[in-house]
């Protein structure tokens, strides 16, 4: 999408945004005026990204797409973790990486790269944009190294596991987490000689008597950066010394996130806590609790789709909570979604048909919105006022449907209307057809072709008033999971059964 011209900078309801730091809603103002700096705290290329993963992608690309949809130009970077991130976010347990490693025997690059192209397929069928930047942490060994070098003096110590940050050298520290409920304390494991529970590895130190997969030499021996090392590193090498929102899920707000505003208090000397704005989504979870890649089961993307339901139905079903509220997962939660995109695809697509212009097909905003009657512009200055909220797309989605719906409005000028608000939502909504929402279950039995087939000797039957043959024929489609929805008000013929 093109960006807007500065010129339009920015406009409509003024953005305020709820930052974890202060614990308060302000109004958002970018350091520089003209860019918005982000880093999104990435995924750990060990395995598939789960659903909950996925949630805080589709954050922060609502997040970034608001920016832009408001005139800003957006760098925005995101990490991939590829060393250093234990089993547990403080420092016990093993290298996830390595624990992979060694249950499927492949090396822990090969597993990084399957992984990593995964994700980018992942966020590809949600139409998550890519970063500006993709920061991988294996690249970024030496400026690790350096850093770690920079405040070691004042802030670490070492011990034979390695090289430990002292929290107690920074009064401010864990301020952050403050806003956070229970006891942080009680969930970081003990580590042999470290001063303080929430004390943390800078670089883990290779045992004497094992070569590992990954390690490197540094001061403090051969070894690895610890996990957190790497966001303050890569954050300040792409964005500065402080940014503007630095985002990540909300368990990155108890440890990881209060050990990188340490790292980055340590190399500045000052109170800066590197981002202007802390941000975080809250989990997405299913009747068991929060969701994790741990916990396997039904909750890869690729799950969902072999269940035959559109990748963006779980992106518009993301969309329908408030970021900062648990989001409940469920294979009917989603299928609705599925039905609310179904509806809308339907109406653009109906619209489309009796347009008679081409503005709608238009992809920046100034384009849609130029000349639009004043009832139009009404509706894409609600939109403004719930998505400035706060990220409210809760609220601000309904008004698609709305709009849609008013016969008053020309056909046009809704469909510029939606195209616009579909710049924030990225459901592709002025160009998805309903057959493109149709995706066939892993274990389907049947084609689409098979299916066609027997509908038309169903109508054939039905014709010929033939009911005992319709009746065998829709239950032959149902014993193969289909069912038969005569006068679905979708005009929807048939769906495949969840
Ligand atoms: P990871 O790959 O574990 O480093 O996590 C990638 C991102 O997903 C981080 O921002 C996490 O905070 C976030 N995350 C992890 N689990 C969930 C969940 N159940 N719901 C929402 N976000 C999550
Ligand atoms: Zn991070």
């Amino acid at each position: 999408m093109p960006m807007s011209d500065q010129s339009t900078l920015p406009s409509g309801a003024p953005l305020v945004l709820f930052n974890s730091y202060t614990r308060e809603a302000a109004p958002f103002q970018p350091i520089d005026p003209a860019m918005v700096r982000m880093y999104s705290c990435g995924p750990t290329v060990y395995s598939y990204a789960h659903l909950g993963n996925l949630r805080a992608y589709i954050f922060t690309d609502t997040l970034r797409r608001v920016m832009e949809w408001k005139g800003y130009h957006v760098t925005h970077v995101i990490n991939i973790t590829d060393v250093g991130h234990l089993t547990s976010d403080a420092d016990s347990g093993d290298d996830k990486m390595e624990a992979a490693a060694k249950k499927t025997g492949q090396s822990i690059w090969d597993i990084a790269a399957y992984y990593t192209d995964a994700f980018k397929r992942d966020i590809y069928r949600l139409h998550i944009k890519d970063p500006s930047k993709w920061s991988v942490a294996t690249d970024h060994i030496a400026d690790m190294v350096d850093y770690a070098e920079k405040i070691a003096p004042e802030h670490c110590y070492q011990l034979d596991t390695g090289l430990y940050f002292d929290v107690a050298t920074l009064p401010e520290y864990g301020k952050l987490a403050g806003a956070a409920e229970g006891p942080v304390e009680s969930r970081i494991d003990p580590v042999d000689g470290k001063r303080h529970p929430q004390d943390f590895a800078i670089w883990r130190a290779s045992p004497k008597d094992e070569q590992r997969q990954m390690e490197w030499d540094s001061p403090w021996g051969k070894g690895a950066p610890g996990w957190h090392l790497e966001c303050s590193v890569m954050s300040m090498k792409y964005l500065g010394e402080q940014f503007d929102i630095h985002t990540g899920g909300i368990d990155h707000r108890e440890i990881h996130h209060c050990n990188e505003i340490a790292q980055n208090q340590a190399f500045t000397h000052s109170h800066h806590t590197g981002a202007n704005w802390w941000m975080h989504n809250n989990f997405l979870v299913d009747r068991d609790g929060k969701m994790s890649k741990s916990k396997g089961g039904f909750s890869t993307l690729q799950s969902v789709i072999d269940r035959g339901i559109h990748p963006l139905a779980y992106r518009l079903f993301c969309l329908s909570a408030h970021y900062r509220s648990e989001l409940e997962f469920s294979g009917e939660n989603v299928a609705a979604a599925l039905t609310r995109l179904k509806r809308l695809a339907m109406s653009v697509a109906a619209l489309r048909d009796r347009a008679e212009g081409t503005v709608w097909q238009a992809d920046d905003r100034a384009t849609l919105e130029t000349g639009l009657s004043a009832q139009a512009a009404d509706f894409l200055s609600r939109f403004d006022s719930a998505i400035a909220d706060d990220l409210m797309v809760p609220r601000a989605l309904p008004l698609v449907e709305e709009v849609l719906g008013v016969k008053k409005l020309a056909p046009d000028d809704r469909l510029r209307v939606v195209a616009s608000m579909d710049l924030v939502l990225g459901l592709g909504l002025m160009t998805i057809n309903r057959v493109d929402l149709r995706v066939a279950p892993a274990n389907a039995t049947i084609t689409d072709a098979e299916i066609a087939a027997i509908l038309d000797q169903r109508k054939q039957a039905r014709a010929n008033k033939d009911y005992a043959e319709s009746d065998r024929l829709r239950d032959e489609l149902a014993a193969k999971g289909v069912d038969v929805m005569d006068g679905d008000p979708l005009g929807w013929d048939w769906a495949v059964q969840l």
